[in-house]
C-alpha cells in the first residue's frame, strides 16, 4: 500500500477542504461507508472517498477542537490563518504575520519526521497533512524525500499542491498522483448572491460545515458598533455571542482579518467590512493583538468543554473592548 497521495489541482478547487475531509475520514474510530452521491461530491480519488467521518467519535472530537495527537499538518506560517490553523498550530513560532514565512522550512519537516516514527496516540492511523506541497523549499523538500522514501507504515501522507512542476520529480515519483476535478459550479449548496459571498468568505469556501455562516452575524455586528464610536465600547454595549466556541471562532477570525489589514493585506473572512477593519486596525497595537490571538487559540482548546457560558462570553467581550483602545 502507498502511504503518500499527492492530490494537485489550480488553487480555488477546494484541496484544502477536500484533503482536511480524507484525513477526518482516515483518522475517525467509525467510520461511515460513503454513498456513491457523497463519493462523487468529496471529488477525491476512491480509496480516499470510500469513507467519510462519523463527526462524533473521540478522535472526529479533538479533529473539531483543532488538537488530535495523531494528524500533523504542514503549512507555510503565513498561510495559517487563511488555513484556520491559527497560532495553536505550532507553539511558540512567530506570532507577528511581517516575520511569517511562506516557505515550508526545514524545521516544520524535521518536526515531521520526529512525529512520524513516533507512537500513536489513539492507536490507530496517524495522517500527516502538506499543503501547500509548493511551498517546500529545497532544503524541506529534500527531508520530506527521506521519510517518503522509507514511510512509516503507520502514517498516511497526504500532500496537496497547486502546480506539480513545483515540485521535485522525486517527491511526485513517491506519491500517488490525483488530480481534483473542478468542482461543479452549480452546487445546489452554494450560498447564492451578496450574502452568499458574505458567508463563502466566512467560511473560507467550506460551505458544507454544518453551518457555515455561524458567527458571522454576531461579528459583523461588533466590527459595526466598535468602528462606530471612537471611544472603546462598554463591553455591556456589545452584543453576546451565539455561543462560547462560536464566539472564540469568529474573534480569531475578526483578529486575524486585523492582523493582515495592518500589515496592508485585504481581509480575507470579512472582505465586506474592509472599512471597519481598517478603521479598527489603526487604533490596536499589532502587539497587543497577537497576544489576544495568542489567548483565544488556548481558548479554543477549551470551547468544548463545559463551563459557564454566560461568564466566559462575558469575558470575552470584555477582553475585545480592552484591545479596542490598546493603540492609545
Ligand atoms: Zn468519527
Amino acid at each position: 500500500m502507498n502511504s503518500a497521495w499527492l492530490i494537485h489541482a489550480p488553487q480555488g478547487y477546494g484541496k484544502w477542504q477536500a484533503l482536511q475531509q480524507a484525513a477526518a475520514a482516515l483518522l475517525c474510530e467509525s467510520p461511515r461507508v460513503a454513498q456513491p452521491q457523497q463519493q462523487a461530491q468529496s471529488r477525491l480519488p476512491a480509496p480516499l472517498a470510500q469513507h467519510i467521518a462519523c463527526g462524533q467519535c473521540a478522535s472526529c472530537a479533538l479533529l473539531q477542537a483543532g488538537a488530535h495527537p495523531d494528524l500533523l499538518v504542514v503549512a507555510p506560517e503565513s498561510a495559517w490563518s487563511a488555513l484556520g490553523l491559527q497560532l495553536a498550530a505550532e507553539e511558540g513560532a512567530a506570532a507577528t504575520p511581517k516575520s511569517a514565512s511562506d516557505d515550508i522550512r526545514i524545521e516544520q519537516i524535521r518536526r515531521l519526521n520526529d512525529w512520524a516514527v513516533s507512537t500513536s496516540h489513539r492507536g490507530r492511523a496517524k495522517v500527516a497533512l502538506i499543503y501547500p506541497a509548493d511551498a517546500l523549499n529545497p532544503a524541506a523538500a529534500n527531508a520530506l524525500l527521506k521519510t517518503l522514501e522509507e514511510p512509516p507504515p503507520t502514517v498516511q501522507f497526504l500532500l496537496g499542491a497547486h502546480r506539480l512542476d513545483a515540485l521535485l520529480p522525486t517527491i511526485r515519483s513517491r506519491c500517488r498522483l490525483a488530480a481534483l476535478p473542478r468542482p461543479a459550479d452549480d452546487d445546489a449548496a452554494q450560498p447564492k448572491g451578496a450574502a452568499g459571498a458574505a458567508v463563502r468568505a466566512w467560511c473560507q469556501g467550506a460551505i458544507h460545515q454544518a453551518d457555515p455562516a455561524a458567527g458571522l452575524d454576531w461579528a459583523q455586528t461588533l466590527l459595526d458598533i466598535a468602528s462606530r464610536s471612537s471611544r472603546r465600547p462598554a463591553s455591556s454595549a456589545l452584543p453576546p455571542p451565539p455561543d462560547f466556541a462560536t464566539g472564540v471562532a469568529a474573534l480569531l477570525k475578526i483578529g486575524s482579518d486585523l492582523q493582515r489589514v495592518q500589515v496592508g493585506a485585504a481581509p480575507l473572512y470579512l472582505p465586506q467590512q474592509a472599512t471597519a477593519l481598517a478603521a479598527l486596525a489603526g487604533r490596536i497595537a499589532a502587539l497587543q493583538l497577537a497576544e489576544a490571538m495568542r489567548a483565544l487559540a488556548s481558548k479554543q482548546r477549551l470551547a468544548g468543554f463545559p463551563l459557564n457560558q454566560a461568564l466566559a462570553s462575558d469575558t470575552l467581550l470584555l477582553e475585545f473592548a480592552q484591545l479596542l483602545s490598546s493603540g492609545d
